[in-house]
């Protein structure tokens, strides 16, 4: 008997023990992530119908209004062109998108964070409640600028920030859907339209990674800048050779860059010395660079959820971290990543957190929110920053380029395109900024099996700078 009663008081302590390591547990989770918790339900605004809460509007940046409740149904901006635009950052309540703001901003927009004195007055005065209005960093006219010049029929993805406060003016997805009419055919599409792209798709950054070995020979190299590199066009690494975009060796054409320093090596984005500056930095120092950027970096941003990206951390051969240098192998990344890393450059090395919620005004007018600036991390030294500004404007003015270029202005960025040696999809990308003070915006453009960055995402970067410099300065 002595004993049962001594084993019950055991098993009581224990469940007493477990209980309280679940609450703790619980309030570790609500304190370091509190929205998301919100946004994990898909069925919120079943839950916020329920009681009786009508959700608050979704504005833009200027109050162009993106989404509304009308007569208890959900109902999304009148234009056509600007519904799909921005259909991946707004989403929508059923969770078919995830993450959107109609998810990740339901605590907002539901009025799950109304005080009790608040409830009370709605129910004093028989109001029904309203959830907050959410005034976005969004453009929806660059939003939809951007979707009208990115080719019909692609997949892909391109986000427009502004680096020295972190705005997101555009986040977007291809293909794209229009909200207000959800097709079967948008249901069963194997491209995947609910899929934002944009944040959720982990992707090789291809030559876009270039940056960060740069910054790597730069930071670890005192003689970066002079150190002569060779490209033969066939750099051989183990048993396999690594070759230059336009190389094919069964036909016998192989591009050669021969003798270069590091600033050319950019310019043309050669992978060979990219390369051999990887195996001479190492893998952990590689790595290092590449981490101090936010790979392996656990994304946890207050309005917005990007999925992680890579840089392997096992023990690799030379082949492996060759191909990583040039911005292949086992890398991924996500195009709101790469955009980071090149406003991280532009903004002097400092990268802002990105950000999607301008302000939050309650039923009554109450300000719940208003956005400040706030700085991620400092991602490379200032000088560093400084010497890949140079690069990355000699690549728009005479390196892979200059599709980029807009008269007048001070275009900065970098190609990739999947040049790894299995060919498979080869994906455009671009990413770039404006060195400009009075237009402080940067963006990364990706176009799935497409070709090359410099023929195929550049040129969409153009016209968006041309619009950002006419309409937005
Ligand atoms: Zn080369």
């Amino acid at each position: 008997m002595k004993k049962l009663r001594r084993n019950i008081r055991a098993l009581t302590f224990f469940l007493c023990g477990l209980f309280v390591l679940l609450a703790a547990y619980g309030a570790y989770s609500l304190s370091t992530s509190g929205g998301r918790w919100f946004a994990s339900s898909a069925n919120t605004y079943a839950r916020a119908r329920r009681q009786g809460v009508i959700a608050g509007d979704i504005l833009d940046k200027n109050g162009v209004v993106l989404a509304t409740t009308r007569d208890g149904e959900r109902v999304y901006a009148g234009d056509e062109a600007v519904r799909r635009a921005v259909a991946h950052a707004v989403g929508m309540p059923s969770g078919n998108v995830s993450n959107g703001v109609e998810t990740f901003m339901a605590s907002y927009l539901y009025g799950f964070n109304m005080s009790f004195l608040e409830r009370l007055s709605c129910a004093v005065k028989g109001e029904p409640r309203q959830g907050d209005a959410v005034q976005l960093t969004l453009d929806s006219a660059i939003s939809r600028y951007a979707a009208s010049r990115f080719p019909a029929g692609k997949a892909g993805a391109v986000v427009v920030m502004n680096y020295k406060t972190g705005e997101v003016l555009a986040l977007q997805s291809f293909p794209n859907f229009d909200p207000m009419n959800i097709t079967a055919q948008v249901r069963n599409d194997p491209q995947t339209p609910f899929l934002n792209r944009a944040t959720q798709s982990l992707k090789a950054p291809g030559s876009t990674f270039k940056i960060v070995t740069a910054a790597a020979a730069l930071e670890n190299f005192p003689d970066a800048e002079t150190r002569a590199y060779q490209c033969t066009g066939q750099l051989q690494v183990g048993d396999r050779v690594i070759t230059d975009a336009g190389t094919d060796l069964a036909a016998g054409q192989i591009t050669r860059h021969g003798q270069l320093t590091l600033r050319r090596a950019f310019q043309v984005s050669c992978n060979n010395t990219f390369a051999q500056i990887a195996l001479n930095l190492t893998d952990p120092t590689l790595r290092r660079t590449a981490e101090n950027m936010g790979f392996n970096d656990n994304f946890l941003f207050r309005d917005l959820v990007v999925e992680n990206s890579s840089y392997p951390t096992q023990n690799r051969t030379d082949r492996e971290i060759a191909w990583t240098g040039a911005g292949q192998s086992a890398l991924t990344a996500t195009p709101m990543h790469m955009c980071l890393i090149a406003s991280a450059v532009a903004n002097d090395g400092v990268m802002m957190e990105p950000a999607l919620l301008q302000r939050a005004t309650a039923q009554n007018g109450k300000t719940r929110y208003v956005f400040s600036p706030r700085v991620y991390r400092r991602a490379m030294k200032a000088e560093t920053a400084a010497t890949l500004k140079e690069y990355m404007r000699s690549v728009v003015t005479s390196g892979t380029g200059t599709q980029a270029a807009v008269a007048g202005a001070n275009v900065c960025g970098k190609t990739g395109s999947a040049e790894i040696d299995t060919q498979e999809n080869t994906n455009a990308w671009f990413v770039g900024f404006l060195d400009e003070a009075d237009a402080p915006y940067a963006l990364a453009i990706v176009v799935e099996d497409a070709g090359g960055g410099g023929s195929v995402a550049a040129p969409i970067a153009r016209d968006i700078f041309n619009w950002l410099l006419e309409n937005d300065r």
